[in-house]
């Protein structure tokens, strides 16, 4: 399923020091969906589409709830394992044509959400869909890697029925294990949840600082033992918790429309602050289907946030050493 080692990321050389990176760091399959789609797939059904999504298809700020409510609609129809081909396909066609560098997508999945609660489709279609997708994005030279997602505020019994679910057919294009949802229980509780997901050979990642306190990222780092924290904009007022993400080189994913859409207090985005502090950010489009973007977007914003060339080179750095997708490293479960 993977392509071949990407090659050494050099940033002596003046296409890749002006250029943009192929590689969106964080996005979910579930809010990938292509928006003309989905609308067409409503029709079809008789389904209305939800006041919400078509708010935030226009770009209109929404409260968290709306946001749940549209992405739960939108969702709704990975019916099959063709619609999950078609999501992948939707969101690596949202890559810029002209990229430098090798290029990637880690992508957030929901299988116990799609499989379990919804009862969209069989867990087998799941990867089956994830499957062709991946054969797909390959032949456009894009590596995929798959990081299963779990709800934070369901809590650890939730995160352990999330691998139970998939522990005997984990495919060999995952590579990790996060929480995401409403921040609302402590991480330390989930310590157990990682640490199994740890001995399957998964790496630990976890949104943290978006919709729950600054302090959340600390906890999740010191008492989860999470290695890549989603979004941390809440680190920004923190020095402390700043710190910690650049002594410890966490990688921290951001995605600026995603956040100026669903984190109300933001006020001015944190990246150059973060970057200036030394963490290792890069840049996700989290749900481009729901929240329309794309990675050429969210680069344009981070350039429109004042950042210097040398800080824009530590951008387009990060964003490669740390992708998952471009990872060296074979996945650690057999299957
Ligand atoms: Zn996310």
């Amino acid at each position: 399923m993977r392509n071949d080692p990407p090659v050494a990321y050099n940033l002596k050389d003046e296409a890749i020091s002006t250029g943009i990176p192929g590689i969106d760091r964080h996005v979910h399959l579930e809010g990938g969906l292509d928006p003309a789609w989905v609308l067409k797939q409503a029709g079809a059904a008789g389904e209305h589409v939800p006041d919400s999504l078509e708010a935030l298809w226009r770009g209109e700020a929404q409260p968290f709830t709306g946001f749940i409510e549209a992405f739960l609609f939108s969702s709704g129809f990975l019916r099959n394992r063709e619609a999950v081909r078609l999501a992948l396909s939707a969101i690596v066609g949202r890559l810029p044509p002209q990229t430098v560098g090798p290029r990637g997508v880690d992508l957030w999945v929901s299988p116990h959400f799609l499989v379990c609660h919804q009862q969209l489709l069989s867990l087998e279609e799941l990867w089956r869909g994830l499957e062709d997708g991946i054969s797909d994005a390959g032949r456009s030279n894009v590596s995929v890697a798959v990081v299963l997602d779990a709800v934070n505020h369901l809590g650890p019994r939730h995160g352990h029925e999330v691998l139970n679910l998939v522990e005997n057919s984990l495919p060999k294009f995952v590579l990790g294990f996060s929480t995401g949802g409403i921040e609302g229980v402590p991480f330390r509780d989930w310590a157990p949840v990682f640490a199994r997901a740890k001995s399957m050979g998964l790496r630990i990642a976890a949104h943290a600082g978006e919709n729950g306190p600054g302090e959340n990222i600390r906890e999740a780092i010191l008492d989860g033992g999470v290695e890549r924290i989603v979004h941390a904009v809440k680190a920004v007022g923190h020095p402390e918790i700043l710190e910690l993400l650049a002594e410890r080189r966490i990688p921290v994913d951001v995605c600026p429309s995603s956040n100026q859409a669903l984190v109300s207090d933001l006020g001015a985005h944190p990246l150059p602050v973060m970057l200036r502090a030394g963490v290792r950010c890069a840049l996700g489009t989290d749900d481009p289907g729901v929240i329309p973007c794309d990675l050429a977007g969210e680069w344009a914003k981070a350039k429109a946030m004042g950042l210097d060339d040398r800080e824009l080179g530590l951008l387009r750095r990060f964003t490669a050493e740390d992708a998952w997708a471009l990872s060296n490293e074979p996945s650690a479960h057999g299957c």
